[in-house]
């Protein structure tokens, strides 16, 4: 047995013994405990009862200004968990049906209907709603707040003397604004057309027409359209032109008894007219009207459902604070304003324009984005490509720079190198003319007449000037220039050139220099200086390499050959040779086997080469012979390839 079993029973016992007017504690505090159980429960059910909120619509369900409303309605109106809100409609159908009758039928049914699920919130849809609710109140919950919607402070009626728990705020239709900027958009028009129809509420609106065109401004002629069968509504519109302006307030019934929702009433207006439609109502955009200054049906449900939940949270409807009327705003079809030649300029901004065409960047805006992103893209990356572009160029342009300038400094290296022979090549002739000279004086000073002489003395002198002058000229010229020349020159002649400017060197070494030139011209395209200036480098190599072998043995051979489109030009010699393990660093920068060497011959040598657009090679056997060989194409289309005279 449980525990509270166990207890029960001996209380049971208990109870049976004792006195019957004891009061058990324990089942006093049981007892107290069930009654709070039962309160909290019925607490409970009582939060989670849903609020109910009955809608009475004037009209037929499926009129559109009534779908907006309720749309705007349940757009507002808040539920919560503990306390849901249920949204009953019924549409009155007053247009169509109506009388003493009908009315009290309807009331009944409604109270009967809704006894099960009494309404919190009557909310009332249109001017006729309202005036059916305050006719049959006492039948119809008479204690329950009533908020309308839709219901127009135009025409004369109940709303400046209802009773303090029926509120909501009203609307007002701008007829005359609406007309006044039809006539400011349509200045040519002469004449406004009302039309309406034949039910009373059509009859109400063909009064305030007459009302308000009392108040126009413009000379127009005006005309009224109401009770007048359909046929002749649209053989009448048909027949207007752009001198007239059609303002409509829809209409339920026609002339001729033909049933219409106000907005299908417009769309047939629309079909035939030969003037521009406008009206009040937000439901006529999109048939065929151009348009007005509309109140939308669902900001009026929006504005009922928050008075409606201002009275569910206990509010007295007397205290919502709530505005005058709804504000109305110009409404307009874009397709419309187009077909009657309505300037978008002339729209004011505040409009709404409705069925606008997207413009092409609406319509393609993903795409143009992508496009003019990636065009952006390009642009940015060709930018960025240019600019590496000019900084390689300029890069470049640095480097055959220091490359012209170590080129010009390896010259004077070598100019060095060659001092002593030079000034030797210098003082012989110098030397001889000094003889010369001093025999012509001695000549002189002997008065005799040896004129012959004296003019084989002056010939000579002569021929020694232009000696030195020619070494001191080929060295000036070695020496000079800096920048990298680009021109056409014969080979043969700058190689021989190059050779005369060894010749003293060879002589002072005792070496025999042959220059074997090719049979015919050669021209190559380039700076001839520094083509001398490779013939000297491998040259002065050569005479290192010879230096050892016994007199009578130190010979270079220099040959200028053609094939095809190339020339080649080969120094060899018969000297001690190239280990075959240095053959691939020969032409590394810094690499030498001498003891004062810079190890930068070869490599400037190399470069000079290949920014001509050639290449050079070695071929040797240690204790017998090395051959350089140059190959240089005969014509250089392009310029020297500048980028080549970087040193490696
Ligand atoms: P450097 O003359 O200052 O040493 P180079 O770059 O002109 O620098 O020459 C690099 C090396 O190539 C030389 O030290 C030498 O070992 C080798 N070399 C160049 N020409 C010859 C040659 N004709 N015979 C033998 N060795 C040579």
């Amino acid at each position: 047995m449980s525990a509270p079993e166990e207890n029960l029973m001996r209380t049971e016992a208990r109870t049976d013994r004792e006195p019957a007017m004891r009061v058990n504690p324990h089942l006093a505090a049981r007892l107290a405990l069930f009654g709070i159980a039962l309160w909290l429960v019925a607490g409970v059910a009582l939060a989670a009862e849903p609020r109910n909120v009955l809608v009475l619509y004037s009209n037929a369900r499926l009129v559109p200004g009534n779908l907006e409303v309720e749309a705007g309605l349940q757009e507002s109106i808040r539920s919560s968990a503990e306390r849901p809100v249920q949204v009953f409609s019924e549409f009155l159908d007053l247009p169509a049906f109506g009388g003493a009758a009908y009315e009290a039928t309807m009331a009944r049914y409604l109270r009967e209907k809704y006894a099960a699920h009494p309404p919190n919130v009557i909310v009332v849809a249109a001017r006729e709603a309202l005036d059916f609710s305050l006719r049959h109140r006492a039948d119809l919950f008479p204690e329950v707040p009533v908020v309308h919607t839709a219901v127009s402070a135009s025409f004369p009626g109940p709303l400046g003397v209802l009773p303090p728990d029926v509120v909501g705020v009203p609307v007002e239709y701008d007829i005359l604004g609406t007309l006044e900027q039809a006539l400011k958009w349509h200045p040519g028009a002469r004449q406004v057309v009302f039309v309406s129809g034949s039910t009373s509420r059509d009859l109400e609106w063909e009064r305030l027409f007459r009302q308000t065109a009392k108040q126009l401004a413009n000379p127009v002629e005006v005309l009224f359209m109401a009770q007048v069968p359909s046929a002749e509504v649209a053989a009448r519109l048909h027949a207007l032109d752009g001198h007239a302006v059609v303002f409509t307030s829809g209409f339920y019934r026609s002339g001729d008894g033909r049933w219409f929702t106000p907005r299908q009433s417009v769309e047939f207006m629309a079909q035939a007219s030969g003037a521009p439609i406008y009206g009040n109502f937000s439901s006529f955009l999109g048939t065929g009207a151009v348009g007005g200054k509309v109140t939308g049906f669902s900001a009026m449900g929006r504005q009922a459902g928050q008075i409606v939940n201002a009275v569910l949270a206990g509010t007295p409807p007397a205290a919502i604070p709530m505005p005058t009327s709804m504000p109305a705003v110009l409404d307009v079809d874009a397709r419309q304003t187009q077909r009657w030649h309505i300037d978008d300029a002339d729209i004011p901004a505040s409009a709404v324009v409705e069925f606008k065409e997207p413009t092409f960047w609406e319509n393609h805006r993903t795409a143009a984005l992508v496009i003019s992103t990636v065009i952006l893209l390009q642009f940015g990356l060709i930018a960025s490509l240019m600019l590496e572009h000019r900084r390689r160029r300029k890069a470049e342009m640095a480097l055959v720079q220091r490359g012209g300038e170590l080129a010009h400094a390896s010259r004077l290296a070598v100019a060095g190198e060659l001092t002593a022979s030079i000034a030797h090549e210098i003082n012989q002739p110098l030397a001889a003319i000094l003889a010369n000279t001093e025999a012509a004086e001695m000549l002189l000073a002997a008065g005799r007449d040896r004129k012959g002489d004296l003019t084989a003395i002056l010939a000579d002198i002569r021929r020694d000037d232009l000696r030195a002058s020619n070494v001191i000229s080929r060295l000036r010229t070695l020496l000079a220039r800096q920048a990298t020349a680009r021109e056409d020159f014969e080979l043969n002649d700058a190689i021989e050139d190059g050779c005369q400017m060894l010749g003293p060197e060879a002589r002072r070494r005792d070496i025999a220099l042959v220059l074997r030139r090719s049979p015919g011209p050669m021209h190559i395209t380039g700076d001839p200086i520094q083509i001398q200036q490779v013939l000297i480098n491998l040259a002065l190599n050569a005479m290192d390499a010879i230096g050892d072998l016994p007199d009578g043995h130190r010979r270079i051979v220099v040959t200028l050959k053609e094939n095809a489109e190339r020339v080649h030009l080969e120094v060899s010699d018969r000297g001690r040779g190239i280990a075959p393990e240095h053959l691939p660093q020969l032409f590394d920068s810094f690499f030498t086997t001498k003891q004062r060497g810079m190890g930068l011959g070869l490599s400037i040598t190399r470069s000079i080469v290949e920014a001509h657009g050639g290449r050079i090679w070695a071929e040797s056997t240690p204790g017998a012979f090395t051959v350089f060989h140059v190959e240089l194409p005969l014509f250089v289309q392009q310029s020297i390839r500048m980028e080549a005279l970087a040193w490696t």
